[in-house]
């Protein structure tokens, strides 16, 4: 599933190559993804993309007359290809740009999404609720522990729900509370001040280090191959259950937390309030 990391990767990718490009036709082999796909044919045709940005996991493409809204969904991609290159079975969505490139949007799994909205998008339905971007300066140690204070909630799902701070996934959740040496199970409201003061610059670390290795990949999805750029990245615990841990060497734990499969070190990350 692509994560903020890869949603991040594809907007600076694809901002050099589609800022000020103009779409001259509109395919859509698909009427539905996880939603109807809009009649955008004539909302897009000869309209200018301003600017590409990004809100969570959702791309906005701003234009004149308003923004086209993309979510990846699990399996969602979007490429920059040659006009001529032939449509696959999944091969959704074709925005043909006047320069003879298209942008095209590939979703085996059709959970993703393509929305249009002509008010301001930040308040569309799907994005006014979103908690803060978690790479802007919003995302503060006074904020998390103001959003974890007197909460029960184990500290993994409530790091990784997007209400409270967006784009922070299984693999990056689990990656950020092994670097703070903090426990997935600890309830939220443990959380001390040393801890937040160690969490969130884990979470934006991580965070930044998959852009950056996202970034060494741009050439492929930008030919048509979208890895995601999590593969490139050097894991300490997600996926690693039972392996030595790369700090103290003890076997790592798995549980199930939130309904995600969580890896941890016990020896390395604390369950309890500190000294
Ligand atoms: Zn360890």
């Amino acid at each position: 599933m692509p994560e903020l990391p890869e949603v991040e990767t594809i907007v600076q990718g694809l901002k050099p190559h589609l800022q000020d490009a103009t779409i001259k036709q509109v395919t859509i082999r698909t009427p539905q993804l996880r939603w109807p796909i809009p009649a955008l044919t004539g909302l897009l045709k000869h309209q200018t993309i301003r600017q590409i940005t990004r809100r969570g996991k959702y791309l906005l493409f701003e234009l004149p007359q308003g923004t086209l809204l993309i979510h990846l969904g699990m399996s969602g991609r979007l490429c920059l290809l040659p006009h001529e290159t032939p449509p696959q079975r999944h091969d959704h969505v074709d925005l043909l740009l006047t320069d003879g490139r298209v942008v095209r949007y590939t979703d085996p799994r059709r959970f993703g999404a393509i929305l249009w909205t002509n008010a301001c998008p930040l308040q569309h339905p799907l994005l006014k609720d979103l908690g803060v971007e978690p790479l802007t300066e919003a995302f503060t140690e006074a904020y998390l522990l103001q959003q974890t204070a007197k909460r029960r909630r184990a500290i993994k799902p409530l790091i990784m729900d997007s209400k409270i701070v967006v784009g922070i996934g299984n693999i990056y959740a689990a990656e950020s509370l092994f670097l703070a040496g903090i426990h997935p199970a600890m309830p939220a409201g443990l959380l001390t001040k040393t801890q937040a003061a160690r969490l969130v610059p884990a979470i934006k670390q991580i965070l930044e280090r998959a852009i950056a290795q996202g970034g060494t990949t741009l050439k492929d999805f930008v030919n048509g191959d979208g890895r995601p750029g999590y593969f490139a990245q050097q894991l300490e615990v997600y996926g690693r259950a039972g392996l030595p841990c790369n700090v103290c060497g003890e076997p790592l734990k798995s549980h199930v937390l939130g309904q995600r499969s969580t890896v941890f070190c016990e020896q390395c990350q604390k369950m309890h309030k500190e000294p």
